[in-house]
């Protein structure tokens, strides 16, 4: 069946995309009233060293809590939001809401945040580029403390302006993940020619570990090639023990998934920071002198 097809595009119809299109144009206007009375949070996924399974980010995910819809995933809301033009400002909230939290952990622990971008969000480099430095000033958040996730799909069409702005991010210090790693189909070469410093394996590898070998082996090369390229990896969505030890066993730095916790608001993440740092000192405490 054919969506998309433009806006004044008339195509194939059959009922289904009625439907669709009737519940786009709800969840349009109703993501305008979210964004409007603050309907829209941001919960915090930790991102944990493997080794030492201490908490070493947090990633920004938006929540959105209709009172009617109830819980509306950021996989429909943000294609919306992405053709309706809101994601820039969803975008903005999400990064100052993201930088302030983590600007004030810092008192707890050194940690970094992880924040979305979509792809539309880069259409305005200059723009963008300005809004991120603002916000680090005003956050007191310093960039090296701030690492931008981006999909393959940035990279498609992509021209000078944005090359241009990720090297300067880059020079201040700012981090470019690649996230979902595997799931795009450009060549590799974009790995070399963009200034990434993280790579995150997508879920889907990680959650077949278990019962298929040759994913298994995909994560071990991929880790592989992350490693001559010089690239940190996080493995997104571990979910058991196996998952994780076998990523330790094979030098996957870091990890993030339900094992650990999933996605909790700012305040939960707080405790969390806390804990560690009172086991941190009670175990120096213990510590004969
Ligand atoms: P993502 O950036 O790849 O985020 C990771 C997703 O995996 C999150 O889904 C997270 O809740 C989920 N996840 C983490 N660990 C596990 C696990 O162990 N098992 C399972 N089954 N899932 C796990 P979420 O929060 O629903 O977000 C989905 C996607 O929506 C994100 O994928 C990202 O692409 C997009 N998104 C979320 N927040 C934002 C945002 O602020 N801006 C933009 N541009 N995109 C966002
Ligand atoms: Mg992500
Ligand atoms: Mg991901
Ligand atoms: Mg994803």
């Amino acid at each position: 069946r054919v969506k998309d097809m433009g806006r004044n595009g008339f195509g194939f119809y059959d009922s289904s995309m009625n439907l669709d299109v009737e519940r786009n144009l709800m969840l349009n206007m109703r993501l305008h009233q979210a964004i409007q009375q603050g309907d829209i949070e941001v919960y915090y996924q930790p991102i944990l060293d493997l080794k030492s399974r201490k908490i070493v980010a947090a990633e920004a995910l938006m929540r959105w809590f209709d009172p009617e819809l109830g819980f509306v995933s950021p996989e429909d809301f943000i294609p919306l939001a992405e053709k309706n033009g809101l994601i820039h400002k969803l975008g903005v909230m999400v990064l100052l809401e993201a930088c302030t939290q983590a600007a004030s952990w810092q008192k707890i622990s050194p940690i970094t945040v992880a924040v979305n971008f979509s792809s539309v969000q880069f259409r305005h480099c200059e723009q963008l580029q300005e809004t991120i430095v603002d916000i680090l000033l005003k956050t007191g958040l310093p960039a090296s403390q701030l690492d931008m996730e981006v999909t393959e799909s940035l990279l498609i069409d992509q021209g000078h302006s944005l090359m241009k702005m990720l090297s300067y991010l880059k020079q201040l210090g700012v981090g470019l993940s690649i996230d979902d790693f595997g799931t795009g189909y450009s060549a590799l070469s974009y790995l070399q020619k963009f200034p990434f410093s993280k790579l995150k394996i997508d879920r889907a590898f990680i959650n077949k570990m278990a019962t298929s070998s040759s994913d298994e082996s995909l994560v071990s090369a991929i880790l592989a090639m992350a490693k001559s390229l010089g690239l940190k990896v996080v493995a997104e969505g571990i979910e058991t023990e196996q998952q994780a030890s076998f990523l330790q066993e094979h030098n996957c730095e870091f990890g993030q998934g339900y094992l650990f916790s999933r996605p909790i608001p700012a305040a939960e993440f707080t405790k969390l920071l806390l804990d560690e740092q009172r086991k941190q000192e009670s175990l120096v405490l213990k510590q004969p002198a």
